[in-house]
């Protein structure tokens, strides 16, 4: 077996996970995850792994690698004593996806998927999400089965899951696994993609991100009422689409919920800002325009509100006829702790009088989800970043986006994104990569994410 590092073995993997180039751009016959798949099963040849493959549709492979703790041979022997009903068990799973999102081939500089290596760096579709951090959780568990081979198997199981479609929010990947395959993997303790990038304070004080939570989504269709007439003779007459013109502005002009949780207001004393706007930011009388956020303003308003982006309209016919109805759609992300009835009523009251003429239709809802901090592996991952980048403060963040944790916090377990970036990339750094051209890693993140991890997947299996 290989006698590199760690990170090495990291590098070398992804730059494998780049080239295969596992496109998925939303179709059901995208992506080729299998190939992905194959890879990372002949990774794990020869070690006591049990994998499994999960096919929902052709080539569309989940791999889920196993590697057996001894506490779960342990609450074998006790549930006869009735001590273990089956869960708890205290796996640990590292959920990475294989797929990547498209390129604009002709935008890229290096090429997308050829994997390419200059000065300390990476370049290549995938290299930041996520292949990097799936190919350091496949190394990682490795390292674990071998020490398993050596006679010390871990307490506590370690399960890798290497996930396709993630970047279709899952229909034949993770979600769909939730859903007719809930017990391939245990959802207990899970770890996937989007933190460890920094947030540097405006008197030089370093943070680092872990994500424990991401906004839901909340769709709605508003069925909008005017007064039908011939276009010729208006008088006395709200057309519907007037009428979803005053709906439009009147949604625009409202304030929707803010978060005043502990998550956000440690994000916020990340940037030391002055004590004025730090206390109106925290308290969520804050009337500014985040520009204090500078490349992340969109980023905190999103993870600070309860957003409503109105993203369609319809209505109307021929151009003499004043039409009865009208709808306008609704991408609306909520904020932990808010539900579908909360959505609703911030949309009568932003309407006011005009809801007489509104009725609201409920389309997708997910709810958004978040994990405690006062977990043990939260614990073990604050420890690990801590000794990394000493000095820095360890920050949960809620992420405006989703990924395949959701799974897991909806399923009752904890999740949390997780990352290193020892060359200092900012979150607004990071976010920046995402899904764009030239998408890059320094190698140093790499190694730092192999090498962080499997301090934080030793130190977690150690416990029991
Ligand atoms: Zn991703």
């Amino acid at each position: 077996m290989s006698t590199q590092s760690l990170g090495e073995q990291t590098v070398d993997l992804l730059a494998c996970l780049v080239r295969l180039g596992c496109v998925n751009d939303l179709t059901a016959d995208s992506g080729g995850e299998e190939r992905a798949a194959d890879l990372l099963e002949e990774f794990f040849e020869g070690l006591p792994v049990s994998i499994e493959r999960i096919t929902p549709h052709p080539g569309r492979t989940t791999l889920v690698v196993t590697v057996e703790g001894t506490q779960v041979a342990d609450g074998l022997q006790g549930r006869g004593h009735g001590s273990d009903q089956g869960h708890g068990t205290g796996a640990l799973t590292l959920i990475g996806h294989t797929d990547v999102v498209p390129v604009d081939e002709e935008r890229w500089t290096h090429p997308p998927f050829g994997a390419v290596t200059q000065d300390g760096v990476m370049w290549g579709r995938g290299t930041v999400d996520m292949l990097h951090l799936t190919a350091a959780m496949a190394v990682v568990t490795r390292e674990v089965a071998r020490r398993a081979q050596e006679g010390a198997p871990p307490a506590r199981s370690l399960v890798f899951v290497a996930a396709a479609d993630e970047e279709a929010r899952g229909g034949l990947g993770v979600p769909w696994i939730g859903e007719h395959r809930p017990d391939a993997f245990p959802w207990e303790a899970a770890l996937s993609e989007m933190g460890g990038a920094h947030i540097r304070g405006r008197r030089g004080g370093d943070s680092v991100v872990v994500v424990v939570g991401e906004k839901g989504a909340a769709q709605r269709r508003l069925h909008i009422r005017g007064d039908a007439g011939h276009g010729s003779v208006p008088l006395g007459r709200t057309s519907a689409v007037e009428r979803l013109a005053q709906v439009s502005a009147a949604l625009s002009s409202a304030r929707w919920p803010t978060a005043t949780d502990e998550v956000w207001a440690s994000f916020v004393r990340a940037f030391e800002f002055d004590e004025t706007t730090e206390t109106s930011l925290i308290d969520g009388t804050y009337d500014g325009d985040y520009s204090e956020f500078a490349d992340l303003a969109a980023f905190a308003h999103a993870i600070s509100h309860v957003t409503v982006a109105q993203t369609v309209a319809r209505s109307g016919g021929p151009i003499n006829v004043m039409p009865s109805h009208a709808t306008l759609e609704l991408d609306i992300r909520t904020l932990p702790g808010v539900d579908d009835d909360d959505v609703d009523a911030a949309i009568v009251a932003a309407l006011g009088n005009l809801s007489e003429h509104v009725t609201i239709e409920r389309l997708l809802s997910e709810p958004a989800t978040a994990s405690s901090i006062d977990t043990g592996l939260y614990r073990a991952i604050e420890a690990a970043l801590s000794r990394r980048y000493p000095g820095a403060r360890v920050v949960p963040v809620l992420m405006p986006g989703g990924t395949d944790l959701r799974v897991a916090r909806r399923r009752g377990g904890i999740g949390y994104g997780f990352g290193a970036y020892d060359s200092g990339a900012s979150l607004g750094d990071v976010y920046a990569q995402l899904h764009a051209h030239d998408e890059h890693i320094a190698l140093a993140d790499v190694r730092a994410t192999a090498e962080v991890l499997h301090e934080v997947v030793t130190e977690y299996l150690t416990h029991s």
